[in-house]
């Protein structure tokens, strides 16, 4: 499957070491536990999230009284779905109009992400507006405007340096009277500079408030799975400034570790919604977590 193919070297690295792992070893005792920590901690899963994984292992080997080291992976395997499980806590409105805002740091891939999501609404027949509201970057109106064009739909832009809340409130406009189904918002990405990106996502929200009458249908988080702990990190200070609903994980084909889905889900408490997993336009793959996990380990 697609999401095997972009979880090849994750594959090929975590993952097989620890398949070395559960087949190379001759007991289950302390020296087998900490290669496992290490292995997690190795391939982006984080401290406090590995700890918690290997103690819940070790609880279980004990009640289930297992000695043979492969037995564990199917342990591991139902750890790491249970982790991932998220209840869908999708914002219930049949408003004719979903709005969603696209927020993460410069390079994230919040741009390519916009064209991937914007051609697969559109593959469903929806109807698809984009608004280039990171006015900050000139290339990044640019950016939007290429991919906008290369899935077939309009982009809402103004000038570089030019009031992103009067962008995306043009862009509602432009969707109502456009019968639109789905308006996405690109975002400025500043997050050196906390105070300005906070004021401007406000600003942004209120105006969609105002408009809807409730919060964006959607704020999803763009974060580099390349980046490993310091996507967490943003994580962390992105949902201080804004209440995001979902994370897009991006680039899971250029990273070996892959760990960091598992640090995301446990210590943000976030569900990922949307996995990358290459350049290409289809390259945006729903996520799943049961199939996440299937690719990963079978
Ligand atoms: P932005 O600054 O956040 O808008 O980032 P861009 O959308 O411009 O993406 C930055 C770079 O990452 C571009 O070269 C994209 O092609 C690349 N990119 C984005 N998503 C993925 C992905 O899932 N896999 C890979 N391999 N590259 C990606």
């Amino acid at each position: 499957s697609k999401i095997k193919e972009g979880l090849k070297k994750t594959r090929k690295g975590f993952v097989s070491q620890i398949t070395n792992l559960f087949s190379s070893s001759s007991s289950i005792d302390e020296e087998f536990f900490e290669e496992l920590e290490d292995i997690l901690i190795g391939a982006d899963v984080g401290v406090d999230t590995t700890m918690k994984i290997v103690e819940q292992i070790k609880e279980r080997i004990n009640e289930e009284k297992i000695k043979d080291p492969q037995d564990v992976d199917e342990i591991l395997k139902e750890e790491v779905l249970n982790m991932l499980h998220f209840d869908s806590d999708e914002r219930e409105v049949d408003d004719s109009l979903k709005v969603t805002l696209i927020v993460g740091v410069n390079g994230a891939g919040k741009t390519t992400s916009i064209g991937k999501l914007a051609n697969r609404y559109k593959q469903n027949d929806q109807k698809v507006l984009l608004a280039a509201a990171d006015t900050f970057r000139a290339a990044a109106i640019d950016q939007l405007k290429i991919w906008g064009d290369r899935v077939g739909v309009d982009v809402i832009r103004h000038q570089e340096g030019s009031d992103p809340a009067a962008v995306v409130y043009d862009g509602l406009q432009a969707a109502r009277a456009r019968k639109v189904d789905h308006l996405i918002c690109d975002t400025a990405g500043r997050l050196h500079n906390k105070k300005n990106l906070m004021d401007e996502l406000n600003k942004i929200s209120r105006v969609i408030d105002r408009e809807l009458g409730h919060p964006p249908h959607e704020v999803l988080l763009v974060l580099d799975a390349t980046t490993g702990q310091n996507a967490l990190n943003q994580a962390k200070l992105f949902s201080e400034v804004t209440p995001v609903s979902g994370i897009v994980l991006t680039k899971l084909d250029g990273t070996a570790k892959g760990g960091i889905v598992l640090a995301l889900a446990d210590e943000l408490k976030l569900p990922i919604k949307y996995i990358g997993v290459g350049e290409g336009i289809n390259d945006l793959q729903d996520f799943v977590s049961e199939q996440f996990v299937d690719a990963l380990f079978s």
